[in-house]
Protein backbone atom coordinates (compact mmCIF):
# COMPACT_ATOMS: atom_id res chain seq x y z
CA UNK A 1 0.00 0.00 0.00
CA UNK A 2 1.40 3.57 -0.97
CA UNK A 3 0.50 6.39 1.35
CA UNK A 4 0.41 9.81 -0.27
CA UNK A 5 3.27 12.33 0.33
CA UNK A 6 2.39 16.01 0.72
CA UNK A 7 5.88 17.00 -0.27
CA UNK A 8 7.67 16.00 -3.35
CA UNK A 9 9.93 13.09 -2.37
CA UNK A 10 12.60 14.78 -4.49
CA UNK A 11 12.86 18.67 -3.39
CA UNK A 12 10.22 18.93 -1.02
CA UNK A 13 8.04 21.53 -2.60
CA UNK A 14 4.56 21.00 -1.15
CA UNK A 15 2.58 19.00 -3.45
CA UNK A 16 -1.12 19.98 -4.79
CA UNK A 17 -3.68 17.50 -3.81
CA UNK A 18 -4.11 16.11 -7.53
CA UNK A 19 -0.18 15.51 -7.75
CA UNK A 20 -0.19 13.98 -4.31
CA UNK A 21 -2.78 11.67 -5.29
CA UNK A 22 -0.83 10.86 -8.64
CA UNK A 23 2.87 11.04 -8.10
CA UNK A 24 5.35 11.33 -5.75
CA UNK A 25 7.14 14.05 -6.66
CA UNK A 26 6.18 17.86 -7.72
CA UNK A 27 5.62 18.23 -12.01
CA UNK A 28 9.78 19.33 -12.34
CA UNK A 29 11.43 16.77 -15.10
CA UNK A 30 13.99 16.99 -13.00
CA UNK A 31 12.42 15.22 -9.72
CA UNK A 32 10.17 12.76 -12.02
CA UNK A 33 13.42 11.61 -14.08
CA UNK A 34 15.30 11.19 -11.04
CA UNK A 35 12.43 9.50 -9.10
CA UNK A 36 11.76 7.19 -12.22
CA UNK A 37 15.12 6.23 -12.50
CA UNK A 38 15.99 5.20 -9.03
CA UNK A 39 16.13 1.63 -8.28
CA UNK A 40 13.29 0.06 -6.61
CA UNK A 41 15.88 -0.69 -3.84
CA UNK A 42 16.58 2.90 -3.10
CA UNK A 43 12.86 3.54 -2.47
CA UNK A 44 11.02 2.91 0.70
CA UNK A 45 8.41 -0.02 0.23
CA UNK A 46 5.45 1.41 1.75
CA UNK A 47 5.45 5.19 0.64
CA UNK A 48 8.01 5.02 -1.95
CA UNK A 49 10.17 7.91 -1.00
CA UNK A 50 13.81 7.66 -1.39
CA UNK A 51 15.63 6.15 1.51
CA UNK A 52 18.82 7.32 3.53
CA UNK A 53 21.89 4.66 3.21
CA UNK A 54 20.86 3.01 6.53
CA UNK A 55 17.44 2.35 5.55
CA UNK A 56 18.20 0.13 2.43
CA UNK A 57 18.73 -2.85 4.51
CA UNK A 58 14.97 -2.56 5.51
CA UNK A 59 13.42 -0.93 2.56
CA UNK A 60 11.56 1.11 4.96
CA UNK A 61 11.76 5.00 5.50
CA UNK A 62 11.56 6.37 9.19
CA UNK A 63 8.25 7.75 8.91
CA UNK A 64 5.99 5.87 11.69
CA UNK A 65 3.15 5.33 9.45
CA UNK A 66 5.32 3.10 7.26
CA UNK A 67 6.60 0.75 9.78
CA UNK A 68 3.60 0.73 11.50
CA UNK A 69 1.74 -0.32 7.43
CA UNK A 70 4.68 -2.71 7.13
CA UNK A 71 4.41 -4.23 11.08
CA UNK A 72 0.76 -4.46 10.31
CA UNK A 73 1.57 -6.66 6.75
CA UNK A 74 3.94 -8.92 8.57
CA UNK A 75 0.87 -9.32 11.11
CA UNK A 76 -1.26 -10.50 8.27
CA UNK A 77 1.63 -13.00 6.87
CA UNK A 78 1.92 -14.55 10.08
CA UNK A 79 -1.48 -14.89 10.84
CA UNK A 80 -2.33 -16.16 7.70
CA UNK A 81 1.00 -19.13 8.08
CA UNK A 82 -0.25 -20.05 11.14
CA UNK A 83 -3.86 -20.95 9.81
CA UNK A 84 -2.15 -22.74 7.16
CA UNK A 85 0.02 -24.38 9.40
CA UNK A 86 -3.17 -25.35 11.74
CA UNK A 87 -5.00 -26.62 8.19
CA UNK A 88 -1.93 -28.45 7.24
CA UNK A 89 -1.74 -30.14 10.65
CA UNK A 90 -4.84 -31.04 10.62
CA UNK A 91 -5.12 -32.63 7.42
CA UNK A 92 -1.97 -34.38 8.85
CA UNK A 93 -4.09 -36.45 11.84
CA UNK A 94 -6.57 -36.87 9.06
CA UNK A 95 -4.03 -38.91 6.92
CA UNK A 96 -2.33 -40.42 10.22
CA UNK A 97 -5.95 -42.15 11.29
CA UNK A 98 -6.67 -43.40 7.41
CA UNK A 99 -2.78 -44.66 7.42
CA UNK A 100 -2.87 -45.89 10.51
CA UNK A 101 -6.48 -48.08 10.02
CA UNK A 102 -4.78 -49.62 6.39
CA UNK A 103 -1.55 -50.49 8.06
CA UNK A 104 -3.50 -52.24 11.42
CA UNK A 105 -1.78 -50.04 13.63
CA UNK A 106 -3.85 -49.38 16.84
CA UNK A 107 -2.71 -46.49 19.01
CA UNK A 108 -2.56 -43.98 15.74
CA UNK A 109 -2.86 -40.88 18.35
CA UNK A 110 0.64 -41.86 19.75
CA UNK A 111 2.44 -41.00 16.93
CA UNK A 112 3.71 -37.48 16.95
CA UNK A 113 3.14 -35.27 13.66
CA UNK A 114 5.89 -34.16 12.31
CA UNK A 115 5.56 -31.84 8.92
CA UNK A 116 8.77 -31.32 6.71
CA UNK A 117 8.45 -29.43 3.52
CA UNK A 118 8.46 -32.07 0.29
CA UNK A 119 10.46 -31.66 -2.94
CA UNK A 120 8.58 -30.50 -5.74
CA UNK A 121 10.57 -28.66 -8.18
CA UNK A 122 12.80 -29.67 -11.02
CA UNK A 123 12.36 -33.28 -12.79
CA UNK A 124 15.42 -36.03 -13.11
CA UNK A 125 17.32 -35.07 -15.93
CA UNK A 126 20.86 -36.66 -17.76
CA UNK A 127 23.22 -33.96 -15.48
CA UNK A 128 24.00 -31.74 -18.81
CA UNK A 129 28.19 -31.54 -19.65
CA UNK A 130 27.71 -27.87 -18.60
CA UNK A 131 26.94 -28.78 -14.92
CA UNK A 132 29.45 -31.08 -15.03
CA UNK A 133 32.39 -28.21 -16.35
CA UNK A 134 30.62 -26.17 -13.79
CA UNK A 135 31.06 -28.25 -10.65
CA UNK A 136 35.08 -29.28 -11.91
CA UNK A 137 35.70 -25.27 -12.36
CA UNK A 138 34.20 -25.00 -8.72
CA UNK A 139 36.28 -28.16 -7.38
CA UNK A 140 39.30 -27.97 -9.18
CA UNK A 141 39.16 -23.83 -7.14
CA UNK A 142 38.33 -25.33 -3.89
CA UNK A 143 40.90 -28.20 -4.11
CA UNK A 144 43.72 -25.99 -5.24
CA UNK A 145 43.01 -23.40 -2.38
CA UNK A 146 42.99 -26.03 0.06
CA UNK A 147 46.27 -28.28 -0.49
CA UNK A 148 47.88 -25.11 -0.95
CA UNK A 149 47.04 -23.82 2.52
CA UNK A 150 46.02 -27.00 4.21
CA UNK A 151 46.22 -24.67 8.07
CA UNK A 152 44.31 -22.51 6.55
CA UNK A 153 40.51 -21.57 6.98
CA UNK A 154 38.36 -23.42 9.72
CA UNK A 155 37.81 -26.75 10.96
CA UNK A 156 34.94 -28.53 9.54
CA UNK A 157 32.93 -30.46 12.72
CA UNK A 158 32.48 -34.01 12.36
CA UNK A 159 29.13 -35.47 11.05
CA UNK A 160 26.56 -35.23 13.32
CA UNK A 161 24.63 -37.74 11.61
CA UNK A 162 27.24 -40.59 12.86
CA UNK A 163 28.14 -38.77 15.39
CA UNK A 164 28.04 -41.63 18.75
CA UNK A 165 26.70 -38.99 20.79
CA UNK A 166 23.76 -39.26 18.56
CA UNK A 167 22.15 -42.27 19.16
CA UNK A 168 21.85 -44.51 16.02
CA UNK A 169 17.41 -44.09 16.03
CA UNK A 170 17.80 -40.24 16.25
CA UNK A 171 20.38 -40.74 12.93
CA UNK A 172 17.78 -43.07 11.61
CA UNK A 173 14.68 -41.07 12.20
CA UNK A 174 16.65 -37.51 11.09
CA UNK A 175 17.49 -39.85 7.80
CA UNK A 176 13.95 -41.11 7.15
CA UNK A 177 12.50 -37.55 7.55
CA UNK A 178 14.60 -35.92 4.83
CA UNK A 179 13.81 -39.18 3.00
CA UNK A 180 10.51 -38.55 3.15
CA UNK A 181 10.82 -35.15 2.22
CA UNK A 182 13.25 -35.78 -0.84
CA UNK A 183 15.81 -33.02 -0.18
CA UNK A 184 13.72 -29.54 -0.45
CA UNK A 185 16.39 -27.91 1.10
CA UNK A 186 19.33 -29.26 -1.64
CA UNK A 187 16.91 -27.04 -3.75
CA UNK A 188 20.26 -24.59 -3.96
CA UNK A 189 22.77 -26.62 -4.22
CA UNK A 190 23.97 -26.02 -7.93
CA UNK A 191 26.99 -26.92 -9.11
CA UNK A 192 29.02 -26.21 -5.67
CA UNK A 193 27.06 -28.36 -3.87
CA UNK A 194 28.17 -25.90 -1.04
CA UNK A 195 31.62 -27.94 -1.20
CA UNK A 196 34.01 -25.32 0.33
CA UNK A 197 38.30 -25.44 0.52
CA UNK A 198 37.39 -26.39 4.22
CA UNK A 199 35.21 -29.43 3.39
CA UNK A 200 38.35 -30.22 0.96
CA UNK A 201 41.03 -30.25 3.94
CA UNK A 202 38.57 -32.25 5.91
CA UNK A 203 38.93 -35.13 3.39
CA UNK A 204 42.55 -34.38 2.82
CA UNK A 205 43.27 -34.26 6.55
CA UNK A 206 41.58 -38.08 6.51
CA UNK A 207 43.93 -39.11 3.25
CA UNK A 208 47.01 -37.16 3.26
CA UNK A 209 48.94 -36.90 -0.33
CA UNK A 210 46.39 -36.70 -2.05
CA UNK A 211 46.55 -34.59 -5.05
CA UNK A 212 43.86 -31.66 -6.69
CA UNK A 213 43.08 -33.76 -9.51
CA UNK A 214 42.46 -36.85 -7.22
CA UNK A 215 40.15 -34.99 -5.54
CA UNK A 216 38.29 -33.37 -8.38
CA UNK A 217 38.15 -37.05 -10.32
CA UNK A 218 36.68 -38.41 -6.61
CA UNK A 219 34.44 -35.74 -6.50
CA UNK A 220 33.19 -36.64 -10.29
CA UNK A 221 32.68 -39.43 -9.92
CA UNK A 222 29.97 -38.89 -7.30
CA UNK A 223 27.62 -37.83 -10.06
CA UNK A 224 25.01 -39.60 -10.78
CA UNK A 225 23.80 -40.38 -14.36
CA UNK A 226 20.79 -37.98 -13.64
CA UNK A 227 20.29 -35.43 -11.03
CA UNK A 228 17.10 -33.46 -10.79
CA UNK A 229 17.10 -29.92 -12.99
CA UNK A 230 16.86 -27.45 -10.64
CA UNK A 231 18.35 -28.50 -7.41
CA UNK A 232 22.26 -29.78 -6.47
CA UNK A 233 23.98 -31.53 -9.11
CA UNK A 234 24.11 -34.65 -6.59
CA UNK A 235 20.85 -34.58 -6.15
CA UNK A 236 19.47 -37.73 -7.39
CA UNK A 237 16.68 -39.92 -7.69
CA UNK A 238 17.18 -41.33 -4.15
CA UNK A 239 18.56 -38.84 -2.35
CA UNK A 240 22.36 -37.43 -2.31
CA UNK A 241 25.07 -39.84 -4.32
CA UNK A 242 27.60 -37.95 -1.88
CA UNK A 243 28.82 -40.05 0.94
CA UNK A 244 28.58 -37.94 4.53
CA UNK A 245 32.64 -37.99 4.63
CA UNK A 246 32.46 -36.04 1.37
CA UNK A 247 29.54 -33.91 2.47
CA UNK A 248 30.04 -30.00 3.15
CA UNK A 249 29.46 -29.34 6.98
CA UNK A 250 26.47 -26.78 5.62
CA UNK A 251 24.91 -30.04 4.17
CA UNK A 252 25.79 -33.01 7.07
CA UNK A 253 24.79 -29.88 9.93
CA UNK A 254 22.13 -28.38 8.29
CA UNK A 255 17.95 -29.65 9.66
CA UNK A 256 15.22 -27.37 8.50
CA UNK A 257 13.28 -25.77 11.73
CA UNK A 258 10.48 -28.75 11.90
CA UNK A 259 13.52 -31.47 11.76
CA UNK A 260 15.55 -29.50 14.37
CA UNK A 261 12.50 -28.94 16.73
CA UNK A 262 12.07 -32.84 15.89
CA UNK A 263 15.50 -33.75 16.69
CA UNK A 264 15.28 -31.83 20.34
CA UNK A 265 12.10 -33.33 21.11
CA UNK A 266 13.68 -36.91 20.37
CA UNK A 267 16.99 -36.52 22.17
CA UNK A 268 14.90 -34.94 25.55
CA UNK A 269 13.36 -37.99 25.13
CA UNK A 270 9.38 -36.08 25.69
CA UNK A 271 8.92 -37.73 22.07
CA UNK A 272 9.14 -41.32 20.19
CA UNK A 273 6.62 -42.00 17.80
CA UNK A 274 6.83 -39.77 14.98
CA UNK A 275 4.35 -39.48 12.19
CA UNK A 276 6.42 -38.10 9.42
CA UNK A 277 4.67 -36.40 6.31
CA UNK A 278 6.27 -34.24 3.57
CA UNK A 279 3.75 -30.68 3.04
CA UNK A 280 4.27 -29.28 -1.02
CA UNK A 281 4.14 -25.77 -0.14
CA UNK A 282 2.46 -23.95 2.99
CA UNK A 283 -1.25 -24.60 1.23
CA UNK A 284 -0.57 -27.80 -0.61
CA UNK A 285 -0.96 -31.26 -0.14
CA UNK A 286 0.68 -33.57 1.66
CA UNK A 287 2.87 -35.61 0.00
CA UNK A 288 4.87 -38.69 1.43
CA UNK A 289 4.49 -40.14 4.97
CA UNK A 290 5.88 -42.98 7.41
CA UNK A 291 5.43 -44.30 10.89
CA UNK A 292 8.61 -44.30 12.70
CA UNK A 293 9.44 -45.26 16.27
CA UNK A 294 12.69 -43.09 17.14
CA UNK A 295 13.62 -46.28 20.21
CA UNK A 296 14.45 -48.37 16.84
CA UNK A 297 11.25 -50.29 17.55
S1 LIG B 1 16.49 -30.99 6.57
FE1 LIG B 1 14.29 -30.59 6.32
S2 LIG B 1 14.14 -29.59 4.29
FE2 LIG B 1 16.15 -30.62 4.38
S3 LIG B 1 15.83 -32.67 3.47
FE3 LIG B 1 15.59 -32.86 5.71
S4 LIG B 1 13.39 -32.63 6.06
FE4 LIG B 1 13.82 -31.80 4.01
S1 LIG C 1 25.58 -32.33 -1.67
FE1 LIG C 1 23.89 -33.71 -1.23
S2 LIG C 1 23.06 -33.02 0.74
FE2 LIG C 1 24.32 -31.36 -0.10
S3 LIG C 1 22.90 -30.05 -1.24
FE3 LIG C 1 23.77 -31.50 -2.68
S4 LIG C 1 22.31 -33.22 -2.74
FE4 LIG C 1 21.87 -32.00 -0.89
ZN1 LIG D 1 10.38 18.16 -6.77
ZN1 LIG E 1 7.96 5.31 3.85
Amino acid sequence: MQTSPDHCVICDAPLTLLDAATQPTCRSSACRWRYSTMPAGEKCRVCGRPLALAERVSRLCGRAACRDERMREWRQWRDRRREEDTALRAEAAALRAERAAALGIADAESYVVALTPAYVRGGLVPVPRERRRALRAHLTRVATAAIAQPDAGSDEAPDPQTDPALPPAVGRLLGTACATCGGHCCRNGSERAYISADTIRRVVRKEPGLTVNAVVARYLRRVGKTSHDDSCIYHGPTGCTLTREMRSDTCNRYFCGELAQLKRSVERGSLTRVFLTAHRGPAGELATSAFVDATGA
